[in-house]
């Protein structure tokens, strides 16, 4: 039989009312959590870890990192077939994000947790934890990067977003639908992941501000995140890349300083391109320097300018990184 390694990570699947508080708040071990998955010593065997009982807002991409270390060394076992690990669905896109690009194996990585805590009527966890276990087994698995899995549907985590507070189906891949599915315990693949990129990182020592922008913006958010000295700026920008002509001045501003500026659209679905020439319009950024980040949600394009920055500081690397050749070209072929 299969093993897999059950990496308990807080979030409400591990979470209860508290009588006091009258709102949910961590309470539940793995072994609890792992005693209502019932019947899942038929399919595998189970180890447990604890990583922590964190809700996720309280993640930090330093706490990714120590993540990632510790499901690598769990990859690297032999007798391991693959990794589970629970998460709050608040940040949950970014941690499988950040587990994507820096974790090296071809053995299924899966990240899961529940939108019901586990006194509320309809809890979700025990179904999502065994439906992530049968995917952590399942061969068709190995080689997807990242998966996430909800509801019984299967994302990848280059793709994902929470996209509704509530539902139990909080997650959805904007553009593409679910890469797959587990349907009576079997799992599914409709269509490929995305290609992948590994990135190192060995400490997270450098941080990247994420500022949306709305009509009428200036660069007021842009300076002072030059003055706090971030390293690096994600820009939600409108539409297909185009920015409020009173930010132009704040990104030429970071440019010129060697922090690198990230455009991605505040749109929910298609990618940014350089399609306006006017000022502020996304041909006239990307000339003097700013980077298209393709289909990247926000919070997404930050993890991975966090990841690069904390590598190097070398921007055609970093352009390399985000815009990878698909910017090069307007032909058709
Ligand atoms: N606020 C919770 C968290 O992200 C939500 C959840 O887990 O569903 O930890």
């Amino acid at each position: 039989m299969k093993k897999v390694a059950v990496i308990f990570n807080g979030g409400t699947i591990s979470m209860k009312v508290d009588e006091k508080i009258k709102a949910a708040v961590p309470s539940l071990s793995g072994e609890d959590i792992m005693a209502m998955v019932t019947g899942i010593q038929g399919h595998a065997e189970i180890e447990n870890h604890t990583f922590s009982n964190l809700p996720s807002p309280h993640m930090t991409p330093k706490l990714m990192l120590e993540l990632s270390n510790l499901v690598q060394e769990l990859l690297n076992r032999e007798d391991i077939s693959g990794v589970v690990i629970t998460h709050g669905t608040d940040t949950l896109e970014e941690t499988a994000y950040f587990l994507d690009l820096t974790l090296k194996t071809d053995k299924p990585v899966v990240v899961t947790g529940a939108m019901r805590s586990s006194d509320e009527l309809g809890y979700d966890g025990p179904f999502n934890l065994a439906t992530s276990i049968c995917t952590a087994i399942s061969s068709s698995a190995k080689n997807r990067g990242v998966l996430v899995c909800f509801n019984g549907e299967l994302h990848s985590a280059r793709e994902v977003t929470k996209e509704n507070s509530m539902a139990l189906n909080a997650f959805s891949t904007p553009n593409f639908g679910p890469i797959g599915i587990v349907d009576n315990n079997k799992v599914i693949f409709y269509r490929n992941s995305p290609e992948s990129i590994h990135m190192k990182i060995e400490d997270v020592k450098k941080d990247v501000a994420l500022i949306k922008c709305a009509a009428g913006m200036d660069s007021s958010f842009i300076d002072f995140a030059i003055d706090k000295g971030y390293d690096g700026i994600v820009i939600e920008a409108l539409g297909r890349g185009n920015v409020p002509p009173s930010m132009v001045s704040g990104i030429k501003c970071a440019i010129e300083r060697n922090i690198p500026v990230i455009i991605v659209s505040r749109c929910f679905e298609g990618r940014v391109f350089e399609s306006y020439g006017y000022e502020g319009g996304g041909k006239n950024i990307r000339n003097f320097g700013a980077i298209f980040g393709d289909m990247l949600a926000g919070q997404k394009a930050r993890i991975k300018l966090i990841i690069a920055i904390n590598y190097t500081d070398n921007i055609t690397d970093i352009r390399e990184m985000f815009e990878n050749g698909i910017y090069d070209d307007n032909i058709c072929e």
